[in-house]
């Protein structure tokens, strides 16, 4: 595994839709192997297009075990949350967002088959946030309220 540079917020590519992913295949599973190593002592969570690739694929950590989910899509949310959201990609850059308490995501895992994940609270959130980044969506869009925070 390997770390690769995570993309920030003046890259256009965080603009653009990543494309499905049509194979599952040991490329791709190396790709979200360098995801996870880059993502897991900084972050919960990282899109592919992050570090600059364009495919549906994203690994989640929020302290309960890696999740790597290819072409995901929401499928249930329900509830609301408001709560501070970062992203790597927006280093210093902090706000309000409101999501939903609750999700259903289906995906493909790492075997190519096909997995339902059910979020709550945080992970609700980071599923949100990673499946917003494949449609070029940042969180910094969706912020109802900033926040600074002195260092
Ligand atoms: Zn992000």
């Amino acid at each position: 595994m390997a770390k690769r540079n995570i993309v920030t917020r003046e890259d256009p590519i965080l603009r653009k839709h990543s494309r499905p992913v049509e194979n599952v295949d040991d490329r791709i599973r190396m790709l979200l192997d360098d995801m996870y190593d880059t993502m897991k002592d900084v972050g919960v969570g990282i899109a592919a297009v992050q570090v600059g690739v364009l495919r549906r694929a994203v690994v989640i950590d929020v302290g309960e075990g890696r999740i790597d989910l290819i072409n995901p899509v929401i499928t249930e949310t329900s509830g609301q949350q408001k709560e501070i959201e970062g992203c790597l990609s927006c280093p210093g850059e902090n706000g309000y967002t409101l999501r939903p308490m609750k999700v259903t995501v289906k995906a493909l895992n790492m075997d190519g088959d096909e997995i339902t994940v059910y979020g709550e609270g945080l992970l609700a959130r980071a599923l949100c946030h990673e499946i917003d980044h494949l449609d070029g969506i940042l969180f910094t869009d969706k912020v109802v309220e900033k926040v600074k925070f002195e260092d």
